[in-house]
């Protein structure tokens, strides 16, 4: 997968079903590509909704991010925008049949592996980025999320947790597809097995299990092995990647996030846009951005 100078869409479609994390219902996800830079589009086919990802129509965002418009509310949307993001296929429609988005095994990993396999095709004209231009914070007691300018996208996240099976664990990446693939996309969500029976009794993580994410006890992972040792800190940076796609544009800046989740990455998106004297829009041909969006790819990606 070359890195592209123009928007990309997929290069044919793809339907990949299973179950939600919270709702444990079917969901069946078609993708559809598309012939004009439209950004990323749901439709909720039950219901015919649109809904363009857009951070404004950001809502309910515990434990997962939630997109609602009309009284239709599509659930933990995140880890396929996240992959979608992350090996930059910004223009696409994504048909849903029902509400909450396949957990799949709690990664971006089988999104990534389908995405690969059908390819890219571009799309005329420029691949546009959302430049930060001044710094934005957003805060919530301890935790924190900020933006500053860079000329590329990089993420610095630090992840500390009262538990020795996790602990504290920062990690830090210059985006590329490449990069993405390789260090984000196959880390799995996760929880403490403390928490389990709070969030069943709020009705979240009806389909959680051992195949979807990692449970961490105080000794350590429930699971039989890692697949880093750092997954969650990888992961939370997956759920950042897929966050920013509410944007409604890739971003060029430096994201550091301490302790953050979903709620302040959308807080940071919304307060991103808020805000028209931080950012401006800079096209993929300016000098700035070349040394960074243009390195060659490994070959080891797969064709
Ligand atoms: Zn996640």
């Amino acid at each position: 997968m070359p890195r592209s100078t123009q928007p990309q869409t997929l290069g044919h479609e793809i339907t990949i079903s299973g179950r939600g994390l919270h709702g444990n219902r079917p969901c069946t996800v078609r993708l559809v590509p598309v012939d004009a830079p439209t950004g990323l589009r749901f439709v909720h086919l039950p219901t015919g909704t649109e809904i363009p990802v857009k951070a404004e129509r950001a809502g309910d965002l515990v434990l997962s991010t939630t997109l609602i418009k009309d009284g239709v509310r599509l659930q933990t949307i995140e880890h396929l925008l996240s992959a979608l993001m992350g090996l930059e296929i910004e223009h696409l429609r994504i048909e849903v049949d029902a509400e909450e988005l396949p957990i799949l095994d709690g990664s971006a990993g089988p999104w990534v592996e389908a995405l690969l396999q059908a390819g890219t095709r571009t799309l005329d004209g420029h691949r546009r980025f959302l430049k930060i231009t001044r710094p934005v914070e957003v805060r919530n007691g301890d935790r924190w999320i900020r933006v500053s300018p860079y000329d590329g996208l990089r993420l610095r996240y630090t992840i500390d947790f009262p538990v020795p099976a996790l602990g504290r664990q920062s990690r830090e990446l210059s985006l590329t597809p490449e990069k993405y693939r390789r260090e984000l996309g196959s880390a799995r969500t996760f929880c403490l097995a403390q928490e389990i029976e709070a969030m069943r009794a709020r009705g979240l993580a009806q389909g959680g299990s051992l195949d979807n994410a990692v449970v961490f006890g105080s000794e350590g992972p429930l699971n039989e092995s890692l697949r880093f040792e750092d997954e969650a800190v990888r992961h939370k940076m997956l759920d950042l990647v897929g966050d920013l796609a509410l944007l409604g544009a890739p971003m060029l800046g430096l994201v550091e996030a301490h302790a953050a989740g979903h709620a302040l990455h959308v807080a940071l998106a919304q307060a991103i846009l808020a805000d028209p004297g931080c950012w401006e829009w800079a096209e993929e041909d300016a000098p700035a951005n070349v040394r960074y969006f243009f390195q060659p790819v490994a070959a080891a990606l797969p064709a």
